[in-house]
């Protein structure tokens, strides 16, 4: 390790509007040497999350703010490499929260050893927080029952893929939103029974209303915005709108106003629930279960965008919010030796 080096990217200024590179550092280090109780990882690939751009901004939340100067954190699945802890031994892999860097040095309790069933990539998305977000999500914020009309927005994204696949896998049919015509054939090739490009559709409650002309059920909120407003309007009686994400305002410098018909859900008895899916970790045994088998069923697939490089993450990074990823949006930074 003596000649071998660190690159990390740390935080250099809190973004306003949407991040630009020159808001991040990359930074070469010397590789650390784990002391008593440590081990020495190095990093296969790191995960960029939209859930990040919060945690630029310096204010309170359900995780603490990143700090500038220091670098940034987040999923990461790697391999071990030297260990003084007992939980943990050489060649283990392992997930973190040590994102965002090639090598880091951590406590032993620090990492998860895991036993890859697919691609070592695949345990950041699919088959890793995305996915269980998804199942949650849908299962039980959402309360899904078999046969029912579901939408989702960000369809073609790391947790909308997986949404929209458990949906078609209970029976239900399924509408997803978009940002382009690829997105769209992919989820077409999934199952999903019909899509909206909502770049293009132009009134957002008119296409939903022509794909859902009994209404909907379950709408699994990725967006907000103009997409929760037009799920709104075309909720059916007693649906539930399970609220994941609100992407369309992170990078928001004006907050605009909220949804205008939201006295909709009183007279429907529409169910609106937020929620963040460490509070579903109860889920995971289960999730595990359901995806080896949908997975061997051939009703779950998924896609990844792969970004080679460390120095590559922050472009990875903003690009989520121009959609430039596919599935699972993932920065490879090391080898990967399970494959
Ligand atoms: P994705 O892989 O879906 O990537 C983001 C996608 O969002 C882009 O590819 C883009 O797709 C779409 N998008 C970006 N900006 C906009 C916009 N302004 N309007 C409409 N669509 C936009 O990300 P994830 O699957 O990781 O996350 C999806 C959502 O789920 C996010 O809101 C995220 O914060 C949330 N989330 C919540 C969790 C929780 O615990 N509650 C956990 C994980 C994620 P397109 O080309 O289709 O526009």
């Amino acid at each position: 390790m003596d000649n071998q080096k660190n690159h990390e990217i740390r935080l250099k200024s809190r973004p306003h509007g949407l991040p630009t590179t020159d808001n991040f550092e990359f930074v070469e280090t010397a590789v650390p040497t784990p002391g008593p109780g440590q081990v020495l990882v190095r990093n296969s690939y790191i995960s960029v999350d939209p859930y990040m751009r919060g945690r630029m901004v310096d204010r309170a939340s359900y995780v603490p703010p990143f700090q500038i100067g220091e670098a940034l954190t987040g999923g990461a699945i790697g391999q071990v490499v030297a260990s003084n802890s007992d939980a943990v031994k050489v060649g283990d892999y392992v997930q973190s929260n040590y994102g965002w860097r090639e090598w880091f040095v951590a406590n032993g309790g620090e990492v998860q050893k895991f036993e890859p069933v697919a691609g070592l990539s695949a345990h950041l998305g699919a088959l890793g927080m995305p996915g269980l977000t998804a199942y949650a999500g849908l299962l039980r914020v959402g309360a899904l029952k078999d046969g029912e009309r579901v939408f989702v927005s960000a369809a073609a994204g790391a947790v909308g893929q997986i949404v929209c696949q458990i949906a078609k896998a209970k029976g239900c049919y399924v509408v997803g939103s978009v940002g382009s015509d690829e997105k769209a054939a992919f989820l077409k090739s999934l199952g999903v029974d019909q899509t909206i490009n909502y770049k293009t559709a132009g009134n957002l409650a008119a296409a939903l209303a022509k794909a859902f002309p009994q209404g909907i059920d379950v709408d699994f909120e990725n967006v907000g915005g103009a997409h929760l407003e037009a799920a709104i309007t075309n909720m059916r009686p007693g649906g539930r709108i399970a609220l994941c994400g609100m992407i369309d305002m992170y990078n928001a410098t004006e907050l605009p106003p909220g949804p205008n018909n939201l006295a909709l859900c009183i007279g429907l008895g529409l169910t609106i629930k937020g929620f963040v899916v460490p509070t579903y970790y109860d889920m995971l045994g289960d999730f595990q279960r359901d995806m080896a088998k949908w997975v061997k069923e051939g009703k779950m697939k998924w896609r990844e965008t792969v970004v080679d490089g460390v120095d590559k993450a922050p472009a990875a990074f903003i690009g989520l919010f121009k959609g430039e990823n596919i599935g699972k949006m993932v920065v490879r930074v090391g080898p990967d030796k399970a494959v």
